[in-house]
């Protein structure tokens, strides 16, 4: 066979196409293809023409080799790693920016404001025990919330629950820290509610707690309104309600005029035009007692706000099941807001 055809073929044959370097790969380089059956030929030569008849069929099936290589090299390589030429009238990718939870937003604005009247932040774990959750905090023995109805009991026999409020801070902190106290305590509590619109399982509490010498009822109006203005702008109208807790003497709740009607009545205030945004009072002096606290000595406040209900209030927010959904839709319209809004 003339070897002079077969070198022209294999440099010229197109391995542009798939099907072209299939059939090349067949002819040139696999067992049965052309060459190979030439080479297994050279058996059946004189011994003097098959060293030369050798060395030219190796040179060929040398060629084909480089030839297919270099085709796979050219045709075969992904799509994904050719540069392409830049669009520049292409549009931007959009950048999806982070964002913080609402009620991330309200507490950091609550901590914020109250750390910078001298507030330290302290924590309490949320498995806790009755003596935390009620007896130190005066709750009497037939108090309605140690029923199985409003609180998650997790071992009743040892006594431990899912604190229903962060006051139970309060008495780990005056248990081992004497005045002056000035706390502010964020997290995290649980009720035994059914789940809807107004109410859930867990929710978020910042408790505040002011303990020394001296201190009175105007330090902790002061205190208070000056946060309420902070928060919800200057010459909020608000107004102090009589109320009851058992770990306070003196208790009140804090009202200010609906953030919607503005006074006039709607859904949200259920048509009295106000809205309780926060319960205060002068720590009872049981609890001081409980905690090893001289109540001769020592007066102080204390104060719990609701994150849920502040963010509902802020930003009109009215179910409160939205956040713990994580609702991207939801929690995307809250992208942008700093802690300074
Ligand atoms: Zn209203």
């Amino acid at each position: 066979m003339d070897l002079s055809a077969l070198e022209k073929e294999i440099l010229e044959a197109d391995l542009s196409t798939e099907e072209g370097r299939t059939a090349f790969q067949k002819r040139f380089l696999q067992k049965g293809g052309v060459l190979e059956s030439l080479l297994a030929e050279l058996r059946t030569l004189p011994p003097e023409a098959r060293k030369a008849r050798g060395q030219a069929l190796n040179a060929l099936r040398e060629k084909a080799r480089q030839r297919w290589e270099a085709a796979k090299q050219a045709y075969s390589t992904p799509l994904s790693t050719t540069p392409k030429p830049q669009d520049p009238t292409f549009p931007a990718l959009r950048i999806q920016p982070g964002g913080r939870h609402p009620l991330s937003l309200i507490e950091g604005r609550i901590i914020r404001f109250f750390q910078r009247l001298g507030y330290t932040l302290a924590t309490g774990p949320e498995i806790e025990d009755d003596w935390h959750n009620f007896s130190a905090l005066n709750f009497e023995p037939d108090h309605p919330a140690r029923d199985m109805q409003d609180t998650f009991f997790l071992d009743p026999a040892a006594g431990l629950l899912l604190r229903t409020h962060t006051s139970t801070v309060q008495v780990r902190v005056m248990e081992r820290q004497k005045p002056p106290i000035r706390i502010l305590a964020p997290g995290r509590v649980y009720r035994n509610e059914t789940v809807s619109a107004r109410a859930h399982v867990y929710f978020h509490q910042i408790e505040g707690l002011y303990v020394d010498e001296g201190v009175q009822t105007s330090d902790l109006k002061a205190t208070l309104t000056s946060f309420v203005e902070n928060f919800f702008g200057p010459g909020t109208p608000m107004r102090w309600r009589a109320s009851y807790f058992p770990f306070t003497e003196m208790s009140a709740e804090v009202d200010i005029a609906c953030l919607i009607c503005h006074g006039a009545g709607c859904a949200v205030c259920k048509h009295t035009g106000w809205v309780e945004v926060l319960g205060c009072g002068m720590v009872d002096p049981a609890v001081f007692e409980a905690c090893g606290i001289d109540p001769h000595r020592y007066t102080g406040f204390a104060f719990g706000l609701g994150v849920e209900r502040l963010a509902q209030l802020l930003y009109t927010i009215p179910d409160l099941r939205l956040f713990g959904q994580n609702d991207l839709r939801f929690l995307q319209s809250f992208q942008g807001y700093g802690y300074a809004l």
